[in-house]
């Protein structure tokens, strides 16, 4: 069964509707993909949804929509009321936190300087002839560079990458590269501008740390030989064709897992 049919009308409202993610690829659901396609298929279809705590993505839009103007600030605290502000009238704790990282960015003058140009632009496009989607969170065409905002909990903290057998940062751990190489290409697509990406980063911690962040060509290559390797594979996971993979380790394959086996105590870990 093939699950895309015509192209979704993507715009604000419909951004982040599974029905558009269906239609498109995007960085989100690209590495979801990557991470367990049994999880990723299920969640495109519809059986299964994330049991994601959602106070850090409210958290995580709230900040957006302060940078984006204070309309849309205005607008996401009138349709999260409850979340945000407790009857008393007083910020919840979380988003108090975000108003300190709020004002670590907005004190900063290369912060102001940097963070100019159209906020939350919606571009499409494609690559490898599959529609991708993506969301900007500042797009400066004038001065070639676009800038996605990262709330993060410590800049310099190193995750283990198992494969690699390596330390890497949390831009590698969380393959914002692959976001940032698919954005600069849809950017390019739609407006023949090839843009600089850059990461600005501010922590969760007490007092916040920030940081922007540069992309070295290298790192926008890895992922664009990563897309072109598994992406036919991926289309066919996404259209039904070939059976997705269990990671056997997320919440999803946990929950669906069947004991069938048993392991020897030598096994548990990789
Ligand atoms: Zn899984």
């Amino acid at each position: 069964m093939k699950l895309r049919h015509k192209a979704k009308t993507l715009n604000k409202k419909t951004y982040y509707n599974i029905s558009t993610d269906r239609y498109y690829q995007s960085p989100t659901f690209f590495k979801k993909f990557l991470s367990c396609e049994a999880e990723a298929f299920a969640e495109l279809q519809l059986n299964y949804k994330p049991d994601s705590d959602s106070t850090p993505l409210i958290v995580g839009n709230y900040l957006h929509s302060y940078f984006e103007s204070s309309k849309a600030h205005q607008a996401f605290i009138d349709q999260h009321k409850s979340d945000i502000v407790t009857r008393s009238g007083t910020l919840r704790a979380p988003y108090q936190q975000a108003e300190t990282m709020i004002d670590t960015l907005s004190s900063d003058k290369m912060f102001k300087k940097l963070y100019k140009g159209r906020k939350e632009v919606i571009v499409r496009g494609k690559i490898n002839d599959i529609d991708w989607k993506g969301k900007i969170d500042c797009l400066n065409l004038e001065r070639g560079y676009f800038i996605d905002l990262k709330t993060t909990r410590d800049i310099n903290k190193k995750y283990w990458n198992n494969d690699e057998h390596s330390w890497e940062s949390f831009v590698a751990a969380y393959n914002y590269q692959l976001q940032m190489y698919v954005y600069q290409q849809l950017i390019y697509q739609q407006y023949g501008v090839m843009c600089v990406p850059y990461i600005v980063a501010v922590t969760k911690e007490k007092v916040p740390a920030k940081a922007i962040i540069s992309i070295s060509d290298e790192r926008l290559q890895e992922a664009e030989y990563q897309i072109d390797g598994v992406q036919e594979h991926i289309e066919d996971v996404r259209n039904g064709i070939v059976k997705p993979t269990r990671c056997e380790h997320c919440d999803y394959c946990k929950s669906t897992a069947i004991l069938n086996d048993i392991v020897d105590m030598d096994d548990l870990i990789e």
